[in-house]
């Protein structure tokens, strides 16, 4: 008997129908003779629905303790969406004469730390689910949510649920995770932009973790993280059909030989650029630390050489959190002496990721020139032993992304590899 996780995202239980048929693929499941952890989301829509409705009275504050109360609210009402599709799913398991219980987070032990809306998981006990399995119930867990040491619900952060599922799998040593979607697995590019990208019978773990925190939302990339750290056995398939998906895997031999696997495109980015900065010890510090102390995940940096003592930089971030560094940067241009800080909000960052590019030459040459015989200016690159990034003009991500995935001819099946 083996024990699985099975994850169906916001599509898969979008509505009544969707959630009786998740709850025959449970079923199946469990007729196979295995054990079964359901784990959902809120049904699609329904988190932005909720974060609309906050923001129709307020957005949130400047202030540290005046955001941290509103993100204490709002991981109250974020918590709801996935509350729902718990016990939809129960009850509809227990209709078609199936034991099932839905938890939430709490009921689940998922303890967290203390970072309302983006919350990290510290610990889990989970031992209602070793209960609720022993005696033949089915446990239909809340996606996306934990409670920390004050017992407030806190969230994990957009797309949290495939980590919930993640976790529990590694905390009961499941034999496999599978994460179900509106997609029937991992494929070279979205799917949905390049109508000719293939679908990838496995990808390791690094390489999913690339792809996933360049933006393939079809895997939360800390959900992506925890995988690989605990060697939890993930695979991304269809709650809409019985195709073979995707197995996400430590790296074999076999993978090896592709030097790009994938081509991924982030369109939730922004810039700000620093104009004027003082080109003297201390000044970068003081810029990263006010913006760290906001607790502002930033990505790639430039700083341009300096010229009459001044120099100017550039870095990009998550667009919802641009305007907010860009207060804070702003509250110390006394301190640093910066000129100007100019908010770019309409770009995109687009990415080629492969294992194989560790061992070969000429990657970059060819992104570039490729963008380039587009029209296509690069407005910042940055890279790691597998990935190249170009932050280029959002109206141009798709395009890029199309001709990236048809210069690297990832449609077709690479010769000598899977
Ligand atoms: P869920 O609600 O099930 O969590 P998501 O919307 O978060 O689903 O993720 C699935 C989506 O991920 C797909 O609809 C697809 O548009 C997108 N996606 C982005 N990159 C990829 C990729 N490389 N392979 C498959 N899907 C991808
Ligand atoms: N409902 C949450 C979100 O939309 C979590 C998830 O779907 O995984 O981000
Ligand atoms: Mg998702």
């Amino acid at each position: 008997m083996a024990l699985i996780v099975q994850k169906f995202g916001g599509t898969s239980v979008g509505d009544i129908n969707r959630i009786l048929a998740v709850a025959q693929r449970v079923i199946q499941e469990k007729n196979q003779g295995n054990q079964v952890v359901v784990v959902v989301s809120a049904m699609s829509g329904e988190t932005n629905r909720l974060i609309k409705l906050a923001h129709q009275i307020a957005h949130p504050p400047d202030g540290h303790a005046e955001r941290m109360a509103y993100s204490r609210e709002m991981d109250m009402l974020l918590s709801t969406g996935e509350r729902t599709t718990t016990a939809l799913l129960a009850i509809a398991l227990q209709a078609q004469n199936t034991a099932s219980c839905s938890f939430t987070g709490r009921q689940v032990g998922i303890i967290t730390d203390e970072t309302h809306m983006n919350a990290r998981i510290n610990k889990i006990t989970a031992e209602r689910l070793k209960e609720a399995l022993d005696k033949g119930i089915v446990p239909v867990v809340a996606g996306f949510q934990g409670i920390n040491r004050a017992s407030d619900v806190t969230t994990l952060g957009r797309g949290g649920s495939d980590l919930t599922a993640v976790a529990l799998a590694a905390v009961l040593a499941a034999d496999r995770c599978d994460i179900y979607t509106d997609v029937d697995g991992v494929y070279t590019a979205d799917p949905n932009i390049v109508p000719t990208a293939r679908k990838l019978t496995k990808i390791s773990y690094e390489e999913m973790l690339e792809m996933a925190s360049l933006g393939s939302k079809v895997l939360q990339h800390r959900s992506v993280q925890f995988a690989m750290k605990y060697q939890v056995p993930v695979c991304v398939r269809s709650s809409f059909t019985n195709n073979g998906g995707t197995l996400v895997t430590k790296e074999d031999a076999e993978m090896e030989h592709e030097v790009v696997s994938g081509v991924t495109c982030d369109k939730n980015q922004a810039k700000l650029t620093l104009v004027g900065v003082p080109d003297r010890p201390g000044i970068a510090a003081k810029i990263f630390s006010a913006i760290a102390e906001e607790k502002i995940v930033i990505d790639m940096i430039i700083q341009n050489i300096g010229q009459n003592g001044l120099t100017d930089l550039s870095f990009t971030l998550p667009t919802e959190n641009a305007e907010h560094a860009q207060r804070a940067l702003l509250n110390l241009t006394s301190e640093t002496g910066v000129e100007e800080i100019k908010l770019t909000k309409n770009i995109a960052k687009v990415s080629i990721v492969g294992g194989g590019m560790r061992s070969h030459y000429g990657t970059a040459a060819k992104m570039f020139t490729t963008l380039a015989s587009e029209g296509i200016n690069i407005i910042m690159i940055s890279t790691s032993e597998i990935k190249i990034s170009c932050v280029v003009d959002a109206k141009y991500a798709e395009l890029a992304v199309q001709v990236l995935h048809e210069a690297f001819d990832l449609g077709n099946l690479p010769t000598g590899g899977s």
